[in-house]
C-alpha cells in the first residue's frame, strides 16, 4: 500500500489487510489502479449516488421560541420536490420538478439550472442547539444548523467552510431562510441572521470524495439495497475490504457501525447472522484464507490481522 503523508512525502507499507472506509467509488476508480479495480467508471453509470445537501450554520440575534430543538419543515408537495432531488441526480428527465426548484411555486425556490444546479427541497431539517444548551451560543443569540436537500452532482457548488461561497449555495440558503422565517412565524429571521457558515455539494466532493458530492451515500434503491448493494470485499484485490455507507448494509451510522462489523466477522470467517456479542472484538480466532481457525491477531492482541475468510461473502 502507498499513499502520501501529511507533508505531502510518499509512504509504503506491506499489508494483508487494507479496509477502505472512504467512498468507495474514489476507492475504486482513484486509489486503485486500473487493473485492480472491482468497480471501473463504466459501472458507476447506472448507479444512484443519492442526495447531496447544502448545509447552513446560522448565528442568530435574539431568542427563537419558535423553534424547538429538532423542527422538520415538510414541502407542501411531496411530489415534485422529491422527484426535483432524484431526477436531477440520476439524469432522469422524466418528472416535472427536474426543471425547477420546488420552491419556485411561491418566488422563494430557484428556477433551476442544468444538472440540477440551484434545484433544493423544501423538506428541510432546522436544529437548534442553543434550545437545550444555552453554551452553545453567545449570551442573546442562538444557532441554527439546516440541512437542505439538493442533487448529488460532480462539480457542484460550495459553501463558505473554504472560501467565499458560490452563488447558488448562498441563493439556496436565502431561499430557505425565507421558508423558515414564513412557515415558524419568525418574519424577519434573515435581518438577525448575524454570523453565517454554509457547504454544498462541491465541498462534499472535494473535502471528503464523495462521489458526485452525496451526502449521506449510495441511495437505497432495489438495485443498491441487500445483497444487490454488492460485497464488502474487492473481487481483485485479495484482502481489500469496504467499510461505511456506500457498501453493504447502507447508509447512515447504524448502518456504517454494521459494516465495521462485517469486516471483522470477515475476517474472523464468522457467517452467523446478527450483531457480535458485545466485548467480543479480539477475543475470537481469525480464519487465514484458507479458512483455518487461528489466534486472533487484530489491532487489540498487537498484531496485523489475517486475511479475509473464503467462506464469509
Ligand atoms: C448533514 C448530515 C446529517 C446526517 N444525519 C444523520 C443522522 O441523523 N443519522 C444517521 O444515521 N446518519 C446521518 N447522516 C449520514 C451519515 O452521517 C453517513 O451515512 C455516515 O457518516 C457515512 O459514514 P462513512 O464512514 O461511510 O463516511 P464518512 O463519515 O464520510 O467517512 C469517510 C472518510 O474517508 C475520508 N477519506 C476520503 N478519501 C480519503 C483518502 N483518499 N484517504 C484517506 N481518507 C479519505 C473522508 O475524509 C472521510 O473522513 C448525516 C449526514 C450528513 C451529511
Amino acid at each position: 500500500m502507498t499513499w502520501r503523508d501529511g507533508e505531502g512525502a510518499a509512504a509504503s507499507l506491506p499489508a494483508g489487510v487494507v479496509v477502505s472506509a472512504a467512498d468507495l467509488h474514489h476507492t475504486e476508480t482513484a486509489l486503485l489502479p486500473a487493473g485492480l479495480r472491482t468497480r471501473p467508471e463504466w459501472t458507476w453509470r447506472r448507479r444512484n449516488p443519492g442526495i447531496g445537501t447544502v448545509l447552513a450554520y446560522l448565528g442568530v440575534s435574539g431568542e427563537l421560541p419558535q423553534l424547538a430543538h429538532h423542527t422538520m419543515v415538510f414541502s407542501e408537495d411531496w411530489a415534485p420536490d422529491f422527484r426535483a432531488i432524484f431526477s436531477a441526480a440520476t439524469g432522469d428527465s422524466g418528472g416535472s420538478g427536474s426543471s425547477g426548484g420546488p420552491g419556485s411555486s411561491d418566488g422563494t425556490g430557484s428556477s433551476g439550472g442544468p444538472g440540477g444546479a440551484g434545484v433544493y427541497s423544501e423538506s428541510v431539517y432546522v436544529c437548534r442547539p442553543s434550545a437545550s444548551d444555552p453554551g452553545v451560543a453567545p449570551e442573546g443569540t442562538e444557532n441554527l444548523f439546516v440541512l437542505i436537500p439538493v442533487p448529488a452532482r460532480s462539480d457542484g457548488a460550495r459553501g463558505t467552510v473554504d472560501g467565499p461561497g458560490d452563488a447558488e449555495v448562498e441563493r439556496i440558503v436565502d431561499g430557505v431562510i425565507e421558508l423558515i422565517g414564513r412557515r415558524a412565524g419568525i418574519p424577519d429571521l434573515a435581518e438577525r441572521v448575524i454570523a453565517r457558515r454554509t457547504a454544498g455539494p462541491g465541498d462534499f466532493e472535494g473535502r471528503y470524495n464523495a462521489w458526485r458530492g452525496n451526502a449521506l451515500g449510495l441511495a437505497h434503491t432495489l438495485a443498491q439495497s441487500a445483497f444487490l448493494r454488492g460485497s464488502n470485499a474487492s473481487r481483485r484485490v485479495e484482502g481489500l475490504l469496504y467499510a461505511g455507507s456506500t457498501t453493504t448494509p447502507g447508509v447512515g451510522l447504524p448502518m456504517c457501525l454494521i459494516s465495521a462489523e462485517n469486516v471483522v466477522k470477515r475476517l474472523r470467517g464468522d457467517t452467523s447472522v446478527g450483531p457480535l456479542p458485545a466485548g467480543t472484538l479480539g477475543a475470537r480466532g481469525t480464519r487465514d484464507a484458507r479458512g483455518a481457525e487461528g489466534p486472533a491477531r487484530g489491532r487489540e492482541s498487537g498484531g496485523s490481522p489475517g486475511a479475509p475468510g473464503a467462506g464469509s461473502r
